[in-house]
């Protein structure tokens, strides 16, 4: 009998929860959580973006700032709002966004002390998992609390890797950041994969760079890299995404591509662990 896995809104513990995330800034961190959200939500896929980064991009890149009237600091903070109550529409029916604000960067010293601190934001996504199917967090260019709280709610980590000489250094720290949380609080965290961005096959930094990528990571890495283009810089001005802004730009693309695969090694997982329990 063929395997019948729940979608959409009948998904239930089996939501992905994606961490973008890499310290370093400046990688396309914002760029990957946004448009990789919104082609996910094309494929009918309903998908919620949280932006976890104070710079609030991800949130700018869709609404003005008259538009916002909570954010996640309101959920992480004493106010404890519900995550369900932050959430906006936006012109894609299946694509949601829990919005960010400067105020975020004083979750660090507010949460000082406080036990469940890393917990913050797996508690308060857990009543509205079985409205989604991907869930993206957008994290900061920090291993802080932020993102840990990203790393200890999530089932998968993203990692975006600049095309860019020195782009590899920075991911020990992560990826060891990464083996603390599933060591205890997050034992089911698992790496989905990393992608190359800001490729630019003109040069030879690019072409250096993705080779030693891929010595390093192997298999881990998506077969999709995403170039350098216009088109992704320019669309969050205005409030678009790449699809809505410029569809056949190879930002777009390639970003679609990547959330196939995406899409894929989610579902292979999900396989792979509805076996496991089952055995
Ligand atoms: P991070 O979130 O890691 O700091 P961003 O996604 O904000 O990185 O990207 C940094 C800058 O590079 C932004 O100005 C963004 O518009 C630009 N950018 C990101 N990806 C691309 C790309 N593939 N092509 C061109 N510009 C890009
Ligand atoms: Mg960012």
């Amino acid at each position: 009998m063929a395997l019948r896995l729940p979608t959409g809104s009948e998904a239930n513990g089996l939501t992905c929860v994606l961490a973008v995330a890499n310290q370093k800034g400046g990688v396309g961190k914002t760029t990957t959580s946004i448009n990789l959200a919104a082609a996910i939500a094309l494929k009918k896929k309903k998908t919620l973006l949280i932006d976890l980064d104070p710079q609030s991009n991800a949130t700018i890149a869709f609404f003005s700032a008259d538009e916002i009237k909570a954010t996640v600091y309101d959920v992480f903070s004493e106010q404890h709002a519900e995550m369900a109550k932050i959430i906006c529409p936006t012109k894609d029916p299946n694509l949601f966004v829990a919005p960010a604000r400067l105020a975020l960067a004083r979750l660090e010293q507010q949460l000082a002390g406080q036990f469940d601190a890393p917990f913050k934001l797996k508690d308060a996504l857990a009543p509205v998992l079985k409205d989604f199917e991907y869930i993206v967090l957008d994290t900061p260019p920090a291993l802080g609390i932020l993102t840990v709280n990203a790393l200890v709610a999530s089932t998968h980590l993203l990692v975006p890797i600049q095309a860019a000489y020195f782009a590899i250094e920075g991911t020990d720290d992560l990826l060891e950041t990464y083996g603390r949380i599933r060591s205890r609080p997050n034992p089911d965290l698992k790496v989905l994969g990393v992608v190359i961005t800001l490729f630019d096959k003109r040069t030879n930094i690019s072409r250096d760079t993705h080779e030693q990528i891929r010595a390093t990571f192997g298999n881990a890495l998506f077969k999709t890299r995403i170039s350098k283009n216009v088109r992704l810089e320019e669309s969050p001005a205005y409030k678009e995404t790449v699809f809505s802004y410029a569809p056949k730009s190879s930002g777009a693309e390639e970003y679609k591509k990547l959330a196939q695969e995406v899409i894929q090694r989610v579902e292979e997982d999900r396989v792979a662990r509805h076996s496991q329990d089952a055995a």
